[in-house]
């Protein structure tokens, strides 16, 4: 049976541009920390030191420390995944699924299910609700 995976075009977005700049902010967080601790013996509790002691001036008096842009990067990368995660819908091909039009509330049988379809009741280009 083939999967069909329908995206939430804004959820999908939002989580998409969420998971990048969760990434960008984590990757160059630990970039610029690199340096400083690579030599190190011990890279992970170095790298925690450097972060915990480090801050990151946004300007106009706004200083976070490099650990809590960590943090805060990690958790809008979460974020983003999950959102991500949550606007996709999987759909199974061959397997009739049950449509509703948002307009006339009328029901109909599809094979699969589809981000536009018309209405054959009133004859509207709607997004089915299932
Ligand atoms: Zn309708």
């Amino acid at each position: 049976m083939t999967k069909i995976t329908v995206y939430k075009l804004v959820g999908y977005t939002l989580g998409l541009a969420l998971f990048a700049i969760g990434s960008i902010m984590l990757t160059v967080t630990l970039w610029n920390a690199w340096p400083a601790v690579a030599d190190s013996n011990d890279i992970l509790t170095a790298l925690q030191a450097y972060l915990w002691t480090n801050e990151l001036d946004f300007g106009s008096g706004v200083r976070l420390r490099l650990m809590e842009v960590a943090i805060l990067s990690t958790a809008i990368l979460i974020i983003g995944l999950f959102t991500t995660v949550l606007s996709r819908q999987v759909f199974h091909r061959g397997k009739y699924v049950l449509l509703q039009c948002p307009f006339c509330r009328n029901r109909w049988k599809a094979e699969r299910a589809r981000t536009w379809a018309t209405c054959p009741y009133c004859n509207k280009l709607i997004q089915p609700q299932q």
